[in-house]
């Protein structure tokens, strides 16, 4: 199979509709992320078929939850995971892609721009910092790879609006990791987890989404200087 049938392949047994215009946006990006690749460290994968299975086929699980004028955030978003992705598949939301590290957002700024992609915003920010302007702004947050779930969670749920969602993507073993992050998601306005389970196709990999319905608000003393949210996590 090419990385263009693997791909919409993919996205139908996901149960999305293909649009050949979002297969070839996907493919061009991921052209783009592996020549930029070669000269600074995005990925550790280097074959476009494996770009496909393991970044753009488990970031299209998130596509069925997002709904047409949402506002979505990407919390560590790195090379665009999961926010490019979703981008391209949900053109009728709105995406802030939010990252610590300058020369990431400046690729993504550059994939922006060569995709044309009119609902994306990169922002070079540290989460905890960008809060203090965003609180409850989102309708919902996504994130993958960035942190454990006590720490991600005081960085990115106070940003999210209440009544709105965060999905942290995670490993299938994650029940350990949420269990322990309990009291974090109760204190910060959040209190219930409930774990998605899919397999990314293709690849066969079980995934979990963990899904945080924020129902009250976040208090204002969260979230916290970064040194005291790593060293005392909720
Ligand atoms: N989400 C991407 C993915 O799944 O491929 C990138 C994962 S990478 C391992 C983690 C990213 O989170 C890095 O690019 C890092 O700069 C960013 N990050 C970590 N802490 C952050 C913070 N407090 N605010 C913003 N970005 C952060």
């Amino acid at each position: 199979m090419t990385a263009y049938e693997l791909l919409a392949s993919g996205l139908g047994q996901l149960g999305l509709s293909v649009d050949p215009q979002a297969v070839e946006k996907m493919l061009q990006y991921s052209d783009l992320l592996l020549e930029k690749n070669k000269v600074m460290n995005l990925t550790a994968v280097t074959d476009p078929k494996e770009v496909v299975t393991r970044h753009f086929l488990d970031c299209a699980a998130l596509a069925p939850y997002i709904r047409e004028g949402q506002t979505v955030l990407d919390v560590g978003t790195g090379a665009g995971f999961p926010g490019i992705p979703l981008a391209v598949l949900c053109p009728g939301a709105q995406f802030t892609l939010l990252d610590a590290q300058r020369k990431r957002i400046d690729f993504l700024a550059e994939v922006v721009s060569a995709l044309g992609l009119a609902n994306v915003t990169p922002v070079h920010a540290r989460a905890e910092e960008f809060a203090a302007q965003h609180r409850a702004s989102f309708d919902l947050a996504v994130s993958r790879a960035v942190a454990d779930l006590r720490v991600l969670c005081e960085l990115t749920l106070p940003m999210v609006k209440t009544g709105g969602l965060f999905y942290a993507m995670k490993a299938a073993d994650c029940g350990d990791e949420v269990g322990t992050a309990s009291r974090a998601f109760a204190i910060l306005g959040a209190p219930a987890a409930e774990l998605l389970r899919y397999t990314v196709p293709h690849d066969g990999v079980e995934r979990v989404l963990v899904r945080l319905q924020k129902t009250a608000d976040t208090p204002d003393k969260y979230p916290r200087r970064f040194k005291k949210i790593q060293s005392d996590p909720l």
